[in-house]
């Protein structure tokens, strides 16, 4: 099992146009949620930063 790894590490996503504020897990999450605001809101750009945890 490698499941330790993977949860050591967060995504943050921050929309550029609006408040959005999000923290996920999951690289692929961040990466749908990220889309999905982005093609709700056309103008908007969403920025994904990887949170390292102690
Ligand atoms: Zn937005």
């Amino acid at each position: 099992m490698t499941l330790v790894a993977r949860y050591s590490m967060a995504y943050k996503l921050q929309c550029d146009s609006c408040d959005l504020e999000r923290e996920c897990t999951d690289w692929a999450d961040a990466n749908r949620d990220a889309r999905d605001h982005e093609a709700e809101y056309s103008d908007h750009w969403v920025t994904i930063h990887e949170l390292q945890r102690a």
